[in-house]
């Protein structure tokens, strides 16, 4: 089995692309963990093993991202979904307490419900009427400046748009889903209060969600009359482990951490890979805007998920069936915005963008004068191999 060749060319929105050392290693550690002697399925999460790999793993991540003590961190379960009822719980203590939130595309919709159920929300900023293809921008924000918290999501996985400035306002918790963008620049730690990010996008399997909180923002949390395994609490006096994690997907986490350390060279590095990814396919995107049409607008493109259309839906289902001929895979549009969808996580390397990029370029120039091109397969050329 060639791994490099069944992972190069993964484009998945997630669960993404992870980087093929990481999947080696994995592979390994499945059979046996190198001087434990026993799979990594099977090692209690009670063993001074497994203790090491949380300890490093949240050295790592403390290294990467510049913080200190002052900020907890945990490895969780229930993806961030469980989040976006945990977070309210916790922090909305009065049915007449309030949370700033945006709605800016699919991901924080979801959000907005399970805080309405504990307090009251005030949504300073609202992109639907707008399908979703901007974010606001400072003056935009209309917000509660009494609020307990303010919620957004840094990347809207779904519409492939990003926050390339941190809004809300300082003096208000501000709270971050960085699910789909989490490691994949450097973050101003300082100007929040929480970040939370599954691990099945940008950093590792499913299974497992980093939470970084401050100690400030832990103090406010609901302590009483919280179930044990809603309680941030509970999570941060028991380490993590407060009962069995999931030591799989950690310990993948952790060796994510250290190949962004050791083989990317950090936070930085990591963004000038990622920015060149994304620069190489909307290139080729916007070479022929009457070939493409991208969903989000210019200013807010996101560099991890591109969401775009072809002008008509058959020509998309060619564009998927070529591409999954010649090996790229998880190109189509989220089920609720259709279309098509590239998404380039860490683990994408640059080399498939670009291998992608061309393959796209080709797409075009041989469809781009075809009426119904979508009903034709022109045998002499064929998809590119
Ligand atoms: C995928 C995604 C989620 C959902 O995460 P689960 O781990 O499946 O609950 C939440 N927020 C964002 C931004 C996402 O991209």
């Amino acid at each position: 089995m060639n791994l490099g060749n069944l992972n190069d060319n993964n484009f998945s929105a997630g669960p993404g692309a992870l980087p093929e050392s990481v999947l080696l290693q994995a592979r390994e550690a499945i059979l046996s963990v190198p001087g434990i002697g026993l799979s990594v399925l099977g090692i209690s999460h009670r063993s001074d093993w497994f203790a090491n790999v949380v300890a490093q793993a949240q050295s790592d991540l403390r290294s990467l991202l510049g913080i200190d003590d002052s900020y907890h961190i945990l490895f969780l379960q229930g993806g961030s979904s469980l989040l976006f009822g945990m977070i309210p719980q916790a922090l909305l203590h009065h049915p007449n307490e309030r949370a700033d939130y945006i709605r800016s595309g699919y991901w924080s919709s979801k959000s907005i419900p399970d805080a309405q159920l504990f307090g009251k929300v005030n949504v300073g900023w609202d992109g639907s009427s707008g399908g979703y293809r901007n974010l606001p921008t400072a003056g935009d924000l209309s917000f509660d400046d009494k609020a307990s918290y303010f919620h957004y999501v840094s990347n809207e996985t779904v519409e492939g748009l990003q926050f390339h400035d941190i809004p809300g306002i300082d003096s208000v918790s501000r709270i971050c889903d960085m699910s789909s963008d989490f490691l994949s620049k450097p973050i101003d730690c300082e100007r929040y209060a929480m970040i939370y990010a599954h691990a099945q996008k940008n950093l590792g399997p499913a299974g497992v969600t980093v939470v970084v909180m401050h100690e400030s923002l832990l103090d406010r949390c609901r302590r009483r009359d919280v179930p044990a395994m809603l309680s941030f609490h509970r999570h941060v006096e028991a380490g993590s482990v407060y009962n069995t994690p999931p030591v799989f997907a950690i310990y993948v986490l952790g060796l994510v951490l250290r190949w962004m350390l050791d083989s990317i060279g950090g936070l930085e590095q990591m963004d000038r890979v990622n920015t060149r990814k994304a620069t190489c396919i909307y290139d080729v995107l916007d070479k022929d805007r009457d070939f493409w049409e991208v969903h989000a607008h210019p200013k807010f493109r996101s560099a991890m998920n591109i969401a775009f259309r072809l002008r008509s839906p058959q020509l998309e289902s060619t564009f998927l069936q070529e591409a999954e001929q010649v090996g790229f895979r998880g190109l189509e549009g989220h089920r609720t915005l259709g279309g098509l969808r590239i998404s380039l996580y860490n683990g994408v390397e640059y080399s498939s963008a670009c291998r992608l990029a061309t393959f796209m370029e080709e797409f075009s120039n041989r469809y781009r004068n075809k009426g119904d091109a979508g009903d034709q397969h022109n045998n002499e050329r064929g998809p590119l191999k």
